[in-house]
């Protein structure tokens, strides 16, 4: 098991460990019983989590001499909302949760961000431990403090910064991971790759066929190396004011194709398709290199994450969604672009034609 320490600014959230490996919940119980954080856990999961892994963790909980209970809900986006949370709530109340209590979030993002939103807010707030299930969430939104959860108007509107007392990330729970599901996390591999890590990118290149076998031994190194790279942009900026903005590296086209695609698009698929946008305008801007745009397209592809645009989402709609991106500052739409891999800068304005070219271009 490997550890990743994330130190953080002492005014705003204590700093905490990233555990990584393989059949890690036999270790991760010793550590909970020990550090005193709560007398009491309650596992939060979805109902796909549940049946495969809850009962195993449970186990593990009390076999540890830890008082433990798990509530389970509907797996899937359509969750991520304020009654989803409610109800929770008054499940805890009603199992007698209180301040001495904290919550494990066992799932995927959409467990993460429900329980980290409440612990956030149950009675002003109680530990919250990340136990992330997919490979998204292992390599991205467990880490970092974002909580959030959706209005009707749009996603995570409503949220928290929440720093986990510890994230504890069993690559084991990616064995029963569905393709498309693996696939999402592939593409924020990829972002950090091209964003921060070259060496990264050279070993998804000659790695693809043990990657898509899920090779542990890779699995572990790629893994490892994302959340390295995202912790230390934690680091330097929690709570979003600048930094953070890089991993934001193919999001911008990437959330509005998933918007405009009223979510049919999934994450991953979106911001591989971003990325490819956010290259191929790097290359037009005249920053990068056409043949290091058609390296990073490759490397995308080699995944089996899209590169085209489907020609059945709108282009003018697509940019509407980027102009009421919430990310957006001064009416201007800030991308992440390109000088070589491993250089990304943010552009706060790139000519709207630019972008409607080169979301043409990715269409044919
Ligand atoms: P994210 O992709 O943001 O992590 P979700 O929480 O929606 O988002 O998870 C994606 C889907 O995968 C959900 O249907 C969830 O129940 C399911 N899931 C999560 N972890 C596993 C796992 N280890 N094995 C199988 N299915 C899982
Ligand atoms: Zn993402």
């Amino acid at each position: 098991m490997n550890r990743i320490r994330v130190n953080l600014d002492k005014r705003l959230s204590a700093s905490y460990d990233i555990h990584i490996g393989r059949d890690i919940l036999d270790r991760m119980a010793p550590l909970l019983a020990k550090s005193g954080w709560a007398g009491r856990w309650y596992i939060l999961t979805d109902s796909n989590v549940s049946p495969l892994h809850g009962d195993r963790l449970l186990d593990v909980l009390r076999g540890n001499g830890q008082a433990a209970e798990m509530i389970e809900f509907a797996a899937g986006e359509s969750s991520k909302t304020i009654a989803t949370c409610i109800g929770l709530a008054e499940q805890l109340l009603k199992r007698g949760a209180d301040r001495g209590s904290g919550l494990i979030a066992l799932g995927g993002g959409v467990v993460g961000d429900v329980a980290g939103f409440l612990a956030s807010i149950y009675m002003r707030g109680i530990p919250c431990v990340q136990v992330p299930t997919t490979l998204l969430a292992q390599v991205d939104s467990s880490i970092g403090g974002k909580t959030g959860i959706d209005l009707p108007a749009g996603k995570n509107m409503l949220g928290t910064f929440l720093q986990p007392r510890a994230v504890f990330i069993d690559l084991a729970f990616l064995d029963t991971l569905p393709p498309g599901e693996f696939r999402n996390g592939l593409a924020e591999i990829v972002k950090y790759g091209i964003i921060e890590d070259t060496e990264l990118l050279s070993v998804i290149e000659e790695g693809t066929e043990a990657l898509q076998s899920r090779n542990p031994a890779l699995l572990e190194r790629l893994v490892s190396a994302s959340c390295r790279i995202k912790k230390g942009v934690v680091e330097i900026d929690e709570t979003e004011k600048g930094l953070r903005r890089i991993l934001n590296f193919g999001h911008t086209v990437g959330h509005a194709i998933e918007a405009e695609s009223r979510y049919a698009v999934p994450h991953g698929e979106a911001v591989a398709m971003g990325m490819a946008a956010a290259a191929l305008i790097s290359e037009r801007q005249r920053h990068l290199s056409a043949e290091d745009r058609g390296r990073i397209v490759s490397i995308i592809e080699r995944t089996g994450l899209p590169v085209r645009i489907p020609q059945t989402l709108d282009t003018g709609r697509i940019l509407a969604h980027l102009a009421t991106d919430k990310k957006k500052k001064d009416g201007r739409i800030h991308f992440v672009l390109l000088r070589k891999p491993g250089m990304p800068f943010v552009n706060g304005g790139v000519p709207l034609e630019i972008v409607q070219e080169t979301i043409e271009a990715l269409k044919t």
